[in-house]
């Protein structure tokens, strides 16, 4: 974007929901969501019909709450949402490319519409477009684009005026697999760059590959919202043992280990110490028999499997 940019505090949240809801009619697309996205790459995951795109639209101010609350960078969004959308790219899901035109006269026009002055939109079209890997393809017609180049250019139009906060659903969606690592490493290039992203998918292995942060949606619910370990920087290892895992728990909480419990996996964090050793001498203690064990057992589908087993009773 131009001008001057109001940049929120380091850790303030990018987005705040409260109390947001969104009915259709009969359908209840999200219920009671209370949410705060940190800065950095936040994985949105849910199955289809979760809600993820109906509060893509809703932090956009495309579409009003039912009732409650959205704000990004602690702007309530329903009180100027043309200003926010001026700060934020959208990728949206979906074919909706314009196939008559070349990629290069399309992003510069998505250049154009958020206020960027004719020349100066080229060259940043052409600039973007060498990012997403297309500057060979720059004047090629949209039509003769495979649906992998396709979607990077989506993602070219979302950046090219430089957002503060880029939105993308589900950019993988569609995707070979070729494709869907592209398009992975791209946002994982937008990580490096300091950006700050929400990206919807429906798929665990895109959100732990690419994220910082994850939140989950079931049926309009919001049922898990918490920090991704960068994968092998973990000071933490997990266990699930055979039976109750409430005696382990007790006997590392008592030696005062930093220990948490998310459904059946039992996860012991030490910084100083190794983590192994102190939850090896827990079993012993406390007689726990191991199941599953590993650095990395609170991976995130453990994690979602627990939280969507105790959202649905
Ligand atoms: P998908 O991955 O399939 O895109 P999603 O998680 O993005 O799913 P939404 O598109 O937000 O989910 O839809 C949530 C629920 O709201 C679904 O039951 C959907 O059918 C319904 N819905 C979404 N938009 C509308 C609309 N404009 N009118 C009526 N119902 C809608």
């Amino acid at each position: 974007m131009t001008g001057q940019r109001e940049l929120p505090e380091a850790d303030a949240p990018i987005i705040e929901a409260r109390r947001l809801y969104k009915h259709y009619g009969n359908i209840r697309a999200l219920e009671e969501v209370d949410l705060d996205v940190p800065p950095g790459v936040t994985g949105l995951i849910g199955a289809n019909g979760a809600g993820k795109t109906t509060l893509i639209r809703l932090v956009l101010g495309l579409i009003r709450p039912t009732y409650g609350e959205v704000s990004v960078f602690g702007k309530a969004v329903e009180d100027d949402p043309a200003g926010l959308r001026a700060r934020i790219g959208y990728m949206p899901e979906g074919r909706c490319l314009p196939l008559d035109q070349t990629a290069a006269d399309f992003v510069a026009y998505a250049a154009e519409l958020a206020g960027i002055p004719p020349v100066e939109a080229r060259r940043r079209a052409s600039e973007t477009l060498f990012l997403v890997g297309l500057h060979e393809e720059r004047f090629r017609y949209l039509g003769d684009f495979s649906t992998g180049m396709q979607q990077r250019v989506k993602l070219a139009q979302s950046i090219v005026h430089d957002p503060d906060l880029v939105l993308l659903d589900e950019p993988a969606s569609g995707l070979d697999p070729a494709g869907r690592d592209q398009m992975l490493e791209l946002i994982g290039r937008f990580r490096r760059f300091g950006m700050n992203v929400l990206f919807s998918s429906h798929i665990l292995d895109d959100i732990e590959r690419t994220c910082d942060w994850v939140v989950m949606l079931d049926a309009g619910q919001m049922i898990h919202s918490a920090p991704l370990d960068p994968p092998g920087e973990s000071d933490r290892v997990s266990v699930e043992v055979f039976g109750d895992p409430g005696p382990l728990v007790d006997t590392l909480s008592r030696r005062g280990i930093d220990v948490t419990m998310e459904g059946a996996v039992v996860t012991v964090s030490s910084p100083s110490d190794d983590a192994f050793e102190l939850l090896r001498d827990g079993l012993e203690s406390s007689g726990s028999s191991v199941r599953r064990l590993g650095t990395s057992l609170s991976r995130l589908e453990d994690v979602l499997l627990a939280a969507a087993r105790k959202a649905n009773g």
